[in-house]
C-alpha cells in the first residue's frame, strides 16, 4: 500500500504541478504520519523498554559484579564453611557421614588414613564431628574430632589426597588460687568459691592417698590450691593441673607440689620431696562419688570399731556406685561369701589384703591383676545388709586394721639428684600457700 501511494505521488510531481505537488506531498505526509503513528509509538516504546532494560541490565551486572567481589572477598577471608555432625546413639562414623551426604569414596579414604593415628569406630556419643568444605566449590576438604581433653584429630585433603594427624589442644592457661575454710565439706566450700565441680574433684584427688574426704575432713579444716584453668578463645573450658596445694586437716598441714621428674612425667610431692602418692588410696570410693552423698547428708558411715567388732569401714553410697581397688594387686576372691554377699578380695603383697563386700556386681574375676584405682565392682546390698553400702576391710599380716589410721608406704620420692631443684619449687610456692 505504501509503495503504491508513493509512486503515484512521484508521477504527479514529474508533471510539473508544484503546488499540487506540495499539496500532494503534505497530504502524503499527513497520510504517512497517520498510518505510522502506532509504529512510532510501538518503536518508541520498544526503545524505551530497551533503554530501561539496558540500564537495568547494567545496574544488575554491576550489582552482580559487586556480589561476586564480595563473595570473592568472603572466600579469600573465609574460604571454608563447616558443618557440625553430632554423634548420636546407635550411629557409626559411616552412617553419620552418609547422613551428611559425604561420598562413599571420601568416607573410605578418611577411615583409612585416620586409622594410622586414631580409630574412628571409637568416636564418643555426644561429641561432634566437624566437616570442612571449600566455600567456592563445596568440596569436602577436612574433618575434625576432639579425641579427649588433650588431643584433636585432623583429617585434611589437599592435592596429594587425604591425610590424618593428632595434635595437642593448645589451651590458654591462667593460674587461679582458691582458698577456704570447711564448714561442712570440701565440696561445698569449694563450690562457694565459684569452682566448677571438676576442679573440686581434681583438687581433692591430689590428696586421695593421704585423706579420706568422706571421713577425715571436719569443720575448721582449711585449704588453699593454686591450679590452672584452661581457656579456648577466651572461654573457660576445664581445670588443668594443680601446681601447689595445701590442706589443713585437724591442725596438720598436708602439702603437694607438682614436679617433673622425667620428661613428660609429672607427679605431686610433699614439702620434703616425698611422693604424696602411696601404695594405697585412702578410700575405696572416689571423691567424685562420695561428694554428692556428703553434701545432701544422705551418707551413712559405720566406722571401724573394735568394741562393736566392726573392723571395717562402711560407706553408704547409691546402688551401682563404682568401687575401686585401693592398690595394685591380684584378685584372690570374687564370688559369694556368706554374710558378706558378693565379695572381692585383693592381695596386694605379702603384708596387705583388702576386702570389699555387699557388691551388686563384679567388674573383675578370680586371678585377675588389678591396678590402683581400677573399678572392681559396684555398691550393692547383697548378703547381710540393710541397704546399699560398701563394707571395706584392710588386712595387715592377717589382722583387720583401720585403714584411716594406717600410714601407708609411699612410692618413689623425688630422685636425690633432683632434690635441690625440687626444693626451689617448694620455696616458690610454699610461702604463697601459707598466706592463708
Ligand atoms: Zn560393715
Amino acid at each position: 500500500m505504501e509503495q503504491l501511494t508513493l509512486t503515484s505521488q512521484v508521477k504527479k510531481e514529474t508533471l510539473g504541478q508544484k503546488a499540487s505537488s506540495w499539496k500532494h506531498r503534505s497530504v502524503a505526509t499527513a497520510r504517512y504520519t497517520g498510518k505510522q503513528l502506532a509504529w512510532f509509538v510501538r518503536l518508541g516504546g520498544i526503545l524505551v523498554v530497551t533503554l530501561l532494560w539496558g540500564s537495568a541490565w547494567v545496574v544488575n551486572v554491576r550489582a552482580e559484579d559487586r556480589l561476586a567481589e564480595a563473595l570473592q572477598m568472603c572466600v579469600s577471608k573465609h574460604p571454608y564453611v563447616t558443618k557440625t555432625v553430632e554423634i548420636v546413639t546407635g550411629a557409626t562414623f559411616s552412617t553419620l557421614m552418609e547422613g551428611a551426604e559425604v561420598s562413599g569414596m571420601d568416607i573410605l579414604a578418611i577411615l583409612t588414613v585416620a586409622d594410622n593415628v586414631y580409630n574412628l569406630s571409637s568416636i564418643r556419643l555426644g561429641r561432634n564431628l566437624e566437616l570442612r568444605y571449600k566455600r567456592e566449590s563445596g568440596e569436602l576438604v577436612g574433618l575434625e574430632y576432639q579425641i579427649d581433653t588433650e588431643e584433636m584429630l585432623y583429617v585434611t585433603k589437599d592435592e596429594d589426597g587425604w591425610q590424618a594427624e593428632r595434635k595437642l589442644i593448645e589451651y590458654e592457661v591462667r593460674l587461679r588460687t582458691v582458698e577456704g575454710a570447711i564448714e561442712s565439706s570440701l565440696y561445698i566450700a569449694a563450690l562457694e568459691q565459684g569452682l566448677d565441680d571438676r576442679a573440686v574433684v581434681a583438687l581433692a584427688d591430689v590428696f586421695q592417698w593421704e585423706l579420706d574426704f568422706s571421713m577425715d575432713v571436719q569443720q575448721g579444716d582449711g585449704f588453699k590450691f593454686i591450679y590452672e584453668e584452661r581457656f579456648l578463645a577466651g572461654r573457660y573450658i576445664m581445670p588443668g593441673r594443680v601446681l601447689a596445694a595445701k590442706f589443713i586437716n585437724s591442725g596438720e598441714s598436708h602439702y603437694a607440689f607438682l614436679f617433673e621428674t622425667t620428661p613428660g612425667k609429672e607427679a605431686h610431692f610433699n614439702e620434703q620431696g616425698e611422693s604424696v602418692q602411696k601404695m594405697f588410696l585412702k578410700a575405696p570410693v572416689a571423691f567424685k562419688y562420695i561428694s554428692s552423698g556428703f553434701t545432701t547428708g544422705l551418707r551413712y558411715v559405720e566406722a571401724f570399731n573394735v568394741s562393736t567388732g566392726h573392723r571395717a569401714i562402711d560407706y553408704a553410697a547409691p546402688l551401682g556406685t563404682p568401687v575401686r581397688a585401693v592398690g595394685d594387686g591380684t584378685v584372690v576372691r570374687a564370688g559369694w561369701n556368706g554374710a558378706y554377699g558378693q565379695f572381692v578380695s585383693i592381695r596386694h603383697n605379702g603384708t596387705y589384703t583388702t576386702n570389699y563386700a555387699h557388691l551388686s556386681r563384679f567388674a573383675v574375676s578370680y586371678g585377675q591383676k588389678v591396678s590402683q584405682g581400677q573399678t572392681i565392682g559396684y555398691v550393692g546390698s547383697t548378703g547381710f545388709s540393710t541397704g546399699p553400702h560398701l563394707h571395706y576391710e584392710m588386712v595387715k599380716n592377717g589382722v583387720k586394721i583401720n585403714p584411716l589410721r594406717e600410714d601407708f608406704p609411699g612410692i618413689d620420692p623425688v630422685p636425690a639428684d633432683q632434690l635441690t631443684e625440687y626444693l626451689k619449687v617448694v620455696e616458690t610456692w610454699q610461702p604463697k600457700l601459707d598466706q592463708l
